[in-house]
């Protein structure tokens, strides 16, 4: 579903991401882990093609993301949604129509059906009762779980999550993570996910990546490489942030 070949990606002359190789299955979720800094966030922007690469080919779906013609990224790009770490809600507008603006204006759905699909999701984030609220009579993660059903909205064949986590006051966390855990089992999206919660790499995912200055160190099952990383650095990381 996501392939990076030999992608580089330099910011003022520093490379950011060097040479970058990977690839993800359809349908596993994926999580970067890794220092501050290692270029996890770049790589979730150059799907979103929020950043260009300098080097290296991306294709989404087996259709090229880059280098392509403006056309062809518009296209592939609609498979793609993200969560952001700051939610990004539109707040003159109503839950539900946060959730079907979208699918309206981008997709062409009609409003009766953008709004039968937009409650039925509101109803898996948990927030049925707050169609008609505005976003800022919510807490913050019930703002986010908001921000989950707008991206879904779009029936994105890949789902990108930027610390959707670290905006949460803590006791919201393990809901946030049951609801991840919920979304990775009942669609068969892919996911990329980028978080420091490490019961997130464990929980939710298949495949666990570690990330040091701008390279993939190892990856595999979250079982090998929270009980059996092979790279000093890994266990340095873990043994920082577990
Ligand atoms: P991570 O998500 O692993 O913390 P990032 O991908 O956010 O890392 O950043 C990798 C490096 O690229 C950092 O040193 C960061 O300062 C730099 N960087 C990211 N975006 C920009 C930008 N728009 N301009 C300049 N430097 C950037």
């Amino acid at each position: 579903m996501i392939r990076f070949d030999k992608v580089t990606k330099r910011f003022g002359g520093r490379t950011v991401l060097d040479s970058l190789d990977f690839s993800v299955h359809t349908g596993k979720h994926v999580t970067l882990i890794g220092p501050s800094g290692s270029g996890k966030t770049t790589i979730l922007r150059l799907l979103m093609t929020l950043v260009k690469p300098d080097e290296g080919t991306i294709t989404v779906g087996g259709e090229r993301l880059w280098p392509a013609g403006e056309k062809e990224v518009r296209e592939v790009r609609r498979n793609i949604g993200m969560v952001f770490q700051q939610f990004n809600l539109f707040p003159h507008m109503k839950v539900l129509r946060n959730v079907t603006e979208a699918p309206v204006h981008v997709l062409g759905l009609s409003r009766d059906e953008a709004e039968e699909r937009g409650r039925e999701l509101l109803d898996l984030v948990g927030l049925g009762a707050y169609t008609d609220s505005f976003p800022g009579r919510l807490s913050g993660g019930q703002q986010q779980r908001v921000a989950i059903a707008r991206a879904l909205a779009m029936r994105p064949k890949v789902l990108l999550l930027d610390e959707v986590t670290s905006a949460l006051d803590p006791e919201l966390v393990a809901g946030m993570l049951d609801l991840l855990r919920d979304i990775a089992r009942s669609t068969d999206v892919t996911m990329v996910c980028v978080t420091h919660e490490m019961g997130f790499a464990k929980d939710v995912s298949d495949c666990v990546m570690m990330f040091d200055e701008g390279r993939v160190l190892e990856y595999g099952p979250p079982e090998k490489i929270f009980s059996a990383p092979e790279h000093e650095r890994t266990k340095e990381f873990l043994s920082a942030v577990l």
